[in-house]
């Protein structure tokens, strides 16, 4: 039997970065040699069924154990791709064991270090082994350690003929383009109930996210020879810099945390003649994300009317929900997570997430699906670290969870 630390070190030598902006599914077609590897070992540990369609998701499950029918179906999903931010080619991964709380040098020659000052939270580990990089490339635990988990429960589960419900697991491409749940077979996949398992501290549950919208918004100015300009020439940019003065200068990411929202201005870009400005907005409240896009509206129209019509057009797009509507129906899931979080002496954390999930877009998809911690900490940077303690017990915590579900009736809580 393999264990999850050994998983992970071989998962982390395929390179699945997965690319925006390209028309191919999955991005790159490299992510298919992880999915390929792991159909393998899905078939040779006895899961049935392990296969990858032509879209690059991997899919297998477990049957029921005889008499435990009744339990609900319950989905466990990771994603396969690693962050277009770094690369992660060549990792060349490094366990610390006995880690004593010290500063961590990742690379000697380039004078890369892992600061506890930087990285406070990492003295938490201390006494644990730390896995590192070598300060070049990413590590790759978002999310090859929740592969290596989900993985390391299936084979532990398999060969200590415990009793459980059908378990189906799904592996992702692309989740880190935001297109992982594009192309999910939530129908064939079969499940009732679903968990991302997914980046954060080992003990997070997170079954809230933002809502989110993003606005495009285009200026059309009039040009004209600075020297003959007097009350002809109309400035895109200038009208542009207007926009963002008249949005609340304190609701943008870098003043907000928890669950205050933010418009945040991503992407400028003009002449006199045209500017294009692109923002999202974010709240976890749909209230307050409305309000959010109706002000853009509001500011379009104010500028319409002081510079002509057809000055600013707006374009406002939703861009996904928070799942907390879909998952409170089905509050069980947040409950049995915190049990077994619990059950390894963890404390659960309930955090809402600063984004969005693929859980997320699944829960709208009819799939009802929070998020859990792996263990993973920094993800898309060379900083990137985790804990092998913390994947230990990200095992127990998902055997935990399908121990808790095998002994449910579905019919009670649907
Ligand atoms: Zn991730």
């Amino acid at each position: 039997m393999k264990n999850v630390q050994d998983r992970f070190l071989e998962y982390i030598q395929y390179d699945t970065q997965s690319i925006p902006d390209c028309e191919c599914i999955p991005s790159t077609e490299k992510q298919k040699l992880l999915g390929a590897r792991l159909v393998n070992e899905m078939l040779s540990m006895g899961m049935e069924n392990a296969h990858m369609d032509g879209k690059g998701y991997v899919y297998g499950y477990l049957s029921a154990t005889p008499g435990y029918e009744q339990a609900p179906v319950l989905g466990l999903i990771a994603h396969m791709d690693t962050s277009p931010d770094l690369s992660g080619k060549n990792v060349k991964a490094r366990v610390v064991t006995n880690y004593h709380g010290e500063d961590i040098t990742l690379n000697r020659e380039q004078d890369i270090v892992l600061k506890v000052s930087d990285f406070p939270q990492i003295t938490k580990y201390e006494g644990e082994d730390l896995i590192v990089t070598d300060g070049t490339t990413l590590l790759g635990a978002d999310d090859k350690a929740g592969i290596a988990e989900i993985m390391t429960a299936m084979e532990q589960l398999l060969k200590s003929g415990r009793p459980h419900g059908k378990i189906c697991v799904g592996f992702t491409p692309d989740e880190e383009i935001g297109r992982g749940a594009d192309f999910f077979d939530i129908k064939n996949f079969g499940a009732d109930f679903a968990y991302t398992v997914d980046g954060g501290e080992a003990g997070e549950i997170e079954f809230e996210n933002f809502n989110a919208a993003s606005a495009k918004i285009t200026i059309r100015g009039v040009n004209i020879h600075p020297g003959m300009a007097k009350d002809k020439m109309i400035n895109s940019l200038l009208i542009a810099m207007e926009v963002q003065s008249l949005l609340p200068e304190m609701e943008t990411p870098a003043h907000t945390e928890g669950y205050e929202g933010f418009c945040h201005l991503n992407k400028m870009e003009g002449t006199v003649e045209r500017t294009h400005m692109h923002y999202i907005l974010r709240d976890h409240n749909m209230d307050k994300l409305e309000q959010k896009k109706e002000r853009m509206l509001q500011i379009a129209s104010k500028l319409n009317e002081k510079y002509g019509r057809g000055t600013v057009t707006l374009e406002l797009q939703d861009s996904y929900y928070n799942m907390k509507e879909k998952i409170l129906p089905h509050y069980h899931l947040v409950e049995n997570a915190c049990t077994a979080i619990q059950s390894v002496g963890l404390k659960p954390k309930v955090i809402p997430i600063r984004g969005g999930t693929d859980g997320a877009r699944l829960s709208f998809m009819g799939l009802p699906c929070p998020n859990l911690g792996t263990g993973g900490h920094n993800a898309h940077g060379k900083f990137e670290y985790i804990s092998v303690n913390s994947m230990e017990k990200t095992v127990s915590i998902l055997l935990k969870i399908l121990d808790l579900y095998s002994k449910i009736d579905l019919k009670k809580i649907k």
